[in-house]
């Protein structure tokens, strides 16, 4: 199964965690980045492209400082993020120098990602660098992001990363060696589980809620991040960074930490952009009848489905699309703004011209702007 997966794989894309990176006292594990670039340098002999997602910006920044715990303030977390991301640059360039390897550093918001021209821009930015055989090394850019705007973490951004640079596998570098059946730390006689077929409640359930306290994401993220990167046709291994030889190990087929298996409802890359990099501003609640229209017959939504939208939004805004029990079930760009929304609720497609003055079609959500979540 695995090698079956590894055969098609001609882009990676590798998350490393900051656990991963740093000793405890939050200096950077110089051994660990050069056994990562030793691997890495395999791989571009085996011809395969790589992405690399590294966190531990902020974990290196803090010793730069002389900060004794974590940084706890935004502005202190984001002069440590500066501080730190030199230095982390600095390391892998270090590392990967022996190698005849040079390295690319991308800050990206999720703003960035969520203009779909930025987006453009930066995969093709990425197909260059990648066409010089360079290491581009992403990370947020986290001076400028507060909280609201965040990607939230490295997890989920470098599985918005596998769409942009159009990648077959996604490879996450944690502290434990991969997916467990319960949390390691608490419960003893959790498992390592191997194989992820595809992920369920009980999967979720398994990988802690947000409250997990398995690193700095934690595993909830992890998963929710093989979720997100096998809606993209994309299957995620997920496996112990402080191991040696581990990436060679995971790309060779061997049955170390868990696979993902890609789903199989997969989207195409526009999309999957819509359901997962674009953040949704407003929502409009639908009825009973067009709920199940959008989620069995894979139609459009008309004015008559609607109940309601909440938020201010523009046209073209991507919004959320929710159930008579307020929960969201899709994902969509919105033909009409949110002021119009409320003059169109409820009633015909033909009646829009009459009711605004003018007409953008006859539809409030495109079937080919609309994700089924
Ligand atoms: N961008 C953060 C850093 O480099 C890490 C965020 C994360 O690990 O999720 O320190």
């Amino acid at each position: 199964m695995r090698k079956e997966i590894l055969k098609n794989v001609k882009r990676v894309v590798i998350k490393i965690g900051s656990r991963v990176l740093t000793d405890t006292d939050g200096t950077l594990d110089m051994e660990v980045i050069g056994r990562i670039c030793l691997d890495i340098a395999a791989l571009r002999k085996q011809g395969l492209q790589i992405v690399l997602v590294s966190s531990g910006a902020i974990a290196a920044g803090r010793s730069e400082l002389g900060l004794t715990d974590k940084p706890k303030t935004i502005p202190h977390k984001q002069a440590a993020a500066a501080v730190g991301q030199t230095r982390l640059m600095r390391a892998y360039e270090e590392a990967l120098s022996p190698h005849n390897l040079k390295a690319a550093q991308l800050l990206l918001t999720s703003e960035d990602l969520g203009s779909r021209q930025r987006f453009l821009n930066a995969r093709a930015t990425l197909d260059a660098l990648l066409g010089f055989g360079i290491i581009p090394i992403i990370n947020e850019n986290d001076t400028v992001v507060v909280d609201e705007i965040k990607f939230g973490d490295n997890d989920n951004l470098s599985a918005l990363v596998t769409n942009v640079v159009e990648a077959q596998l996604l490879l996450i570098l944690t502290d434990i060696e991969g997916f467990y059946s319960a949390d390691p730390f608490t419960v003893p006689d959790a498992k390592l589980i191997p194989l992820v077929r595809s992920i369920t409640r009980e999967i979720e359930r398994a990988a802690g809620g947000s409250g997990s306290t398995l690193g700095t994401g934690g595993m909830a993220t992890k998963v929710a991040a093989a979720r997100k990167a096998g809606r993209n046709g994309v299957a995620t291994i997920i496996v112990s960074g402080k191991r040696e030889r581990i990436i060679l190990a995971a790309m060779r087929g061997e049955e170390v930490g868990t696979l993902f298996l890609p789903s199989r409802d997969g989207l195409n890359r526009r999309k999957h952009w819509i359901a997962f990099t674009l953040k949704p501003v407003g929502r409009i609640f639908v009825d009973d009848g067009a709920r199940d229209v959008l989620l069995k017959k894979g139609k459009s939504l008309l004015p008559s489905g609607v109940a309601r939208a909440e938020g201010r939004f523009e046209r073209g805004a991507s919004v959320r699309i929710c159930g008579a029990d307020g929960k969201e079930f899709a994902r969509g760009l919105s033909d009409y703004s949110s002021t119009e929304i409320a003059r169109l609720a409820g009633r015909k497609s033909s009646e829009i011209e009459a009711i605004l003055g003018y007409y953008y079609g006859d539809v409030i959500v495109h079937r080919d702007n609309l994700v089924i979540l």
